[in-house]
Parts: C-alpha cells; structure tokens; sequence
C-alpha cells in the first residue's frame, strides 16, 4: 500500500515536471528545429509514460477482483511500452540533431535504425495478440515476457550508439552540450538498468524527467546564442554552429549582408540604436529562410547560413525527412532576393528610408576555412572599390589576404621579422653619394615577403604605424650612430612617415626624444611625407615640421605628381626636397606629354626654391635627360635597389 503510493508520487512529480518543460518550451517558442522538435517528442513519451504509469498505480491492486481495473491496467502497460519503446531511439535522433550528424547520416545507415525501430514497435503493437511483451498468469499476475528483454536489448544499442555518436563529435560541440548530453545518458542507462534487474523501482520516469529539464535549461536554452533585444542569432552562435560544422565537415555556403549607411539610417530616422532595423531586416529575412540560420554579427552585419545539398544521391530520403525545417532555397537565390529587396525603401520607424548594402557569398570549406575566416569577412570593411555589389569568389580575397598581413604583421613585431633596407642616392652632377632612404622590408615566416605598399597601410589602420616607424627610426639612428654613413660622405638618411602619426600628440617630443637619446645631430634625418594630406591636417601637420625644423631635422614631400592634394597647400608646407615620383620621370620618356610635365614641374619647383630628387631612375637614358634638367639627386634601381646595410657598405666601398 504504502509502496503504491509512493511509486503513485514519483509519476505524478516527473509527469509535473515533463509537462513544465513542454509548458515552457512551447512559451519560448523554440520549436522551429528538428532538434526542438525532437525534444518535443521526447517530453511527450514521458508525459504519457507517467500517465500510464500512475493509472496503473492506482488500479494496480484491484486488478485480481475486478475486470474493468484488470482492462485498465492491461490497456495501460499495453500503452507504455508502445510509448516508451520510442524513447531511446527518439533520443538517438535527438542526439544526432543537437550534434549535427543528422545532416551527415546517409540513406542506408537511417534507414537500417529505422528498421532496429520498427521490429520493436511491431513487437509492442501485436501484444494483444501475441502477448510476447508480458502476459498475465491465471491469478493476474504480471509477468515479462521475451519480447520486453528484446526491446530492451535494441533500446540499449541504441543508447550504446548514441554513446558512441556522442564521442564521434566530442570536438564538433560545445562543452555545454556535450556534458548535458552525456548526463542525459547515463540517467537513462541507469534507467534501463534499474527497470531490468529491479523492477519493483519505480525511479525511471522521474529520473528521465529531471534529465529532461537538464537538457532544457542548457541545450535547449537559447539564452547566450540570442541578442535579447532582437531576438536574432549572434555572433557566439555563428562561432558555435560553424565549429560544429567545420567540425562534421559539413560544406556551408555563408551569405553576409552589410548595410553600408546605417549612420545616414540613424539620423534619418532619429533612433539612437538600430535594434529596431535589425528587428525589420530579421522579419524580411526570415521570409527567405527559418530563424536558425540567421546570425547578426554586429549592427548592421546579418550572416545566413545555408546548407549546402549534398550532392551524392545517398541522402535522398534523409533529405525528405528533413526538408520541412530546411532552407529551400539555393544560396544564389537568397543573395538574389537580398539585393532585390535593397531596390526598394525600408520603413524604419516613421521614415521610408533607401539603404545601401554589400552582399557577399562564400563556401566553407573552399573559399573559407574556417570559422574565423567567416567573421572576418563580416566584421571587415569592405574597400570602397567593391561595395555596393555582390562579392563572391576573388573578391573576397581582399579580406583574406588582409586577415593575413594583419596576422603578419603581429607576428612580425614579436618575432622580429622586419628589417630596414637602405637604398642609396646620389648627386645628378657627379655620381657623389648623398644620402640614402631608409625602407622597411617584412618577411614573415608564414606568408613570405610582404611588399610595404601593403602593409603600411594596414599596419596604419591597426594603429601599429608607431611602433613599425620607431622600429625604422632606431635602426636608422644606430646606422648613424655607428659613423659609417658619414665615414662614406652621407649628407642625410631619409625615413618616411605616415602623415597619420605625425597628427599624434606628442609626435615631434617623441622624435626629438628619440634622437637625442643616440647622440646625433638632427640634420643626419630627413623625414618624407606623401604630399596626399587631407586639408584639414594641414594646420597641424605645418606645426610638427616647424617645431622638428627649428630642432634640425629635414624634410621631402615624397611621391610629387601622383597628384590627390591641393598642391597649393602642399607647397606652403616647409619641405627642403621634393622627390618627383617615378611615374612621372617613367611617362616622361614615353611622350611629349609627359615630358612638358616633369619639365615644368622641375621649373616649378626650382623657382619655389626647393631641391629635387627624381626617384625611379633605371636607365642610362634618363640619367642624361635629368641632368639637361639640372635635377640635383637621384634614386633608382640603376644605382641600387634598396638593400641590407651590410650590402649597402660593400657597394659603397666598390
Ligand atoms: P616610397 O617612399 O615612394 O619609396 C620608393 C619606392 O620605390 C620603394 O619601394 C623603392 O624600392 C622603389 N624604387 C626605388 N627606385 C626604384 C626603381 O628604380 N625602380 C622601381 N621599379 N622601383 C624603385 P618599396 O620599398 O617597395 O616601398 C614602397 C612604399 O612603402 C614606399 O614608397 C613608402 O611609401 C612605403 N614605405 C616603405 N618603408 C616605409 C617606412 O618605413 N615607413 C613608412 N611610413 N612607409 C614606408
Ligand atoms: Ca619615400
Ligand atoms: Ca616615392
């Protein structure tokens, strides 16, 4: 009696609580995956297998005295193992959904579980006319019967499988899953082993149901894979689904869809945040494909995933199986209907509002190896060159390749893999040697040469540009420090700077600093800067070279002619030399034009009084046209490229 009621207590808590997780997850509306939906299932065989149970509890001990209680109990162990039969192969498929196998598992391998599955239910279903389940002796006394060993035989496999999928993708998942899954597990095989040797236990339904809830509050929970103010996928869970599939070798296609104008977006519409466009562009999107495959990187940064179709026909029916929560559309057609849709206006907040957005689209794994090659095309600026089109294939090189110069260039600084060349220049008059440019070289162990046209820029961006220009600056006053430039009669080295750092405060105490700290006169240095200066920096930038000329130092305007400033401004800038780029000098052997433009522009810049260097120089040929022109230096290939300073002091020494 007692014992009745306690197994009556224990069914009714873990119906109580399978009921509150299906209660809740239905609330959260998280239903719309196969993994959901498995889970689903799942809650419900334990919901009717508690039912059962505590029906029987109730009519259990009357069934010797009467027929109705003895129906009852036989309709109801007759349902709970119809149910329950479905329980370890429902978790099976559960498992396969949460850790991504499902999208691996070929035709013949399903359909052989499949097959495991249906031999038990048919066991279960014919009892009433087989009774190979349990049957009961001429006193109503239950008793097993072979067919109940044999669907817990088959049920075991199937957990032995589901041990043996769990530990296939051990690396594919996150820690969360994994624990919960193998906590899962080891609940149920309990269980199995409970009910098989000591039936009079009643504990597996309520163990399966707090397992259950286990599995609600982590694999389930959504809670730090959601943006709780949009609702949408973020930027953890692009990471987390992408390693799982990287991690099955599943191929994804990734479409990213930036919206270029947001700041535009925000001042039109007078909003503050843009949690209520990603809100609009999530709905839209979700007309393309189901909620899970939608992730915001950022604002403004959407990323859908779309699987690909698998091309051998081995999937057929899986395919089938699964299409309902799948992505129907082909990638090509999503990025389609995207760039459609950006032909017409948004309506955000009052305002219908015309937004600009660069798509792009890659595979994983051919385009993009991994995870974080994802994000990088997400999170990186698009060169203006390429936006507001589609991107694919090449196109995304430009943010590969960066990704690569960016690791290089860390790497650089910490492993000491840049080295400063010198080129040297000379006097057009006699071939004297002048001075020398110091240029700055990266070979780095992983990518090899990278050219400084390159990475200047970049290292510009990443705010690296201080520390690459002391590094320059240092190596440039130890080479003069050692007296051996001077020992060969150079007048100067030059280091260029980028206009970016000269605007930092501080810059010009740092320089003279720095130099000071050496021991050596000022005037040894001379600074180029690009004459392309935005005409806001001017005020500033005039401020830094007069306070670094008063202290000694010289200055070239570098890289004269290739023409994107005001060179009214420029001009009024305190330079000592200016060098004419190469292309002029090179454009001025090809024709007439070219030649009336390096000709007055070395007439301009005489009559402002200012030297020149003509850099680029290569051949005999124009050697003999710069000094017609009466050109003070020279640099070129024709002399030396730019080389180690050992190189550079044997050359000097022949
Ligand atoms: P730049 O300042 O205009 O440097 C001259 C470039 O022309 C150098 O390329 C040099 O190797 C090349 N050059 C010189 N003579 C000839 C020639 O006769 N023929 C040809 N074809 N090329 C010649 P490099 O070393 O590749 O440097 C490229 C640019 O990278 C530099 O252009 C400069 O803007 C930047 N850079 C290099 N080192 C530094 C540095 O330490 N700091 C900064 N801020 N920029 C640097
Ligand atoms: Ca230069
Ligand atoms: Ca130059």
């Amino acid at each position: 009696m007692e014992n009745i009621q306690a197994d009556l207590a224990l069914h009714i808590t873990a119906l109580l609580l399978s009921l509150t997780c299906l209660v809740f997850t239905l609330i959260q509306k998280r239903t719309d995956r196969y993994q959901n939906v498995a889970y689903m299932v799942l809650l419900v065989i334990v919901i009717i297998n508690s039912c059962t149970e505590a029906i029987l509890d109730l009519v259990g001990r009357d069934i010797q005295v009467d027929d109705t209680a003895f129906l009852v109990a036989r309709i109801c162990s007759y349902l709970y193992f119809i149910i329950h039969t479905v329980l370890a192969p429902g978790f099976f498929y559960y498992e396969l959904c949460v850790t991504g196998l499902i999208r691996k598992v070929k035709d013949k391998r399903f359909l052989l579980y499949m097959a495991f599955f249906i031999f038990m239910e048919i066991l279960a279903i014919s009892q009433p006319f087989t009774s190979w389940v349990f049957y009961y002796d001429e006193a109503r006394v239950f008793h097993r019967g072979w067919a109940e060993v044999v669907i817990y035989v088959i049920s075991a496999l199937y957990i032995a499988v589901s041990v043996i999928s769990l530990i296939r993708t051990w690396r594919a998942i996150t820690s969360r899953k994994k624990l919960s899954i193998a906590y899962f597990l080891t609940i149920v095989i309990a269980g199995i082993l409970i009910q098989m040797f000591i039936p009079s236990l009643k504990a597996e339904l309520f163990a399966e149901s707090l397992a259950m809830l286990g599995l609600m509050l982590t694999v389930e929970s959504e809670d730090d894979s959601i943006n709780p103010d949009t609702g949408i996928y973020n930027r953890k869970a692009l990471m987390m689904d992408l390693n799982n599939y990287r991690g099955l070798g599943i191929p994804v296609t990734a479409v990213f869809v930036k919206v270029t104008d947001l700041d535009m977006m925000l001042k039109r519409t007078g909003s503050t945040n843009t949690d209520g466009f990603t809100e609009i562009m999530s709905l839209f999107l979700r007309t393309l494909v189901p909620r899970n495959y939608i992730y915001s990187t950022s604002p403004g940064q959407f990323v859908i995933l779309v699987n690909e179709k698998h091309k051998d026909g081995d999937r057929k029916f899986m395919e089938k199986l699964l299409s309902r929560l799948e992505i129907k559309m082909p990638a090509e057609e999503v990025v389609n209907r995207v760039i459609n849709r950006f032909d017409a206006e948004w309506l955000v907040g009052r305002s219908e509002i015309l937004l600009d957005a660069t798509v792009a689209i890659a595979r994983m794994p051919e385009e993009l190896s991994d995870a974080s090659d994802i994000l990088y095309i997400a999170d990186s600026s698009v060169p203006r060159s390429l936006s507001g089109r589609l991107l694919k294939g090449e196109d995304l090189s430009f943010a590969l390749r960066r990704m690569e110069v960016e690791k290089a260039l860390i790497r650089g600084l910490r492993e000491d893999e840049f080295e400063v060349y010198y080129q040297p220049t000379f006097y057009t008059e006699d071939f004297k040697l002048y001075g020398a440019e110091a240029l700055l070289r990266l070979k780095d162990s992983v990518i090899g040469n990278v050219p400084p046209d390159e990475f200047i820029p970049v290292a510009e961006q990443m705010g690296l540009i201080d520390e690459i220009s002391e590094f320059v600056l240092r190596d440039v006053c130890k080479f003069l420090a050692s007296g051996v430039p001077q020992k060969f009669g150079m007048e100067s080295i030059n280091v260029n700077l980028s206009v970016l750092q000269c605007l930092k405060k501080d810059f010009a105490e740092k320089i003279k600093e720095l130099v000071k700290s050496y021991k050596l006169s000022e005037d040894l240095v001379n600074f180029e800067i690009t004459e392309s200066v935005e005409p806001d920096d001017y005020e500033i930038l005039s401020k830094v070279m007069g306070d670094l000329k008063k202290a000694g130092f010289h200055f070239s305007m570098d890289d004269y002619g290739t023409g994107y400033s005001n060179m009214q401004s420029s001009f009024s800038l305190d330079f000592d030399i200016v060098k004419i780029d190469k292309s002029i000098l090179w454009a001025a052997e090809k024709n007439e034009f070219g030649r009336i433009v390096l000709e007055n522009s070395i007439n301009m810049i005489r009559k402002m009084d200012r030297k020149i260097v003509v850099e680029g120089v290569e051949t005999k040929e124009q050697i003999e046209m710069l000094k017609k022109l009466k050109v003070e230096y020279l640099q070129g290939y024709y002399f030396s490229k730019p080389v180690p300073k050992d190189e550079l002091i044997e050359i000097l020494k022949n």
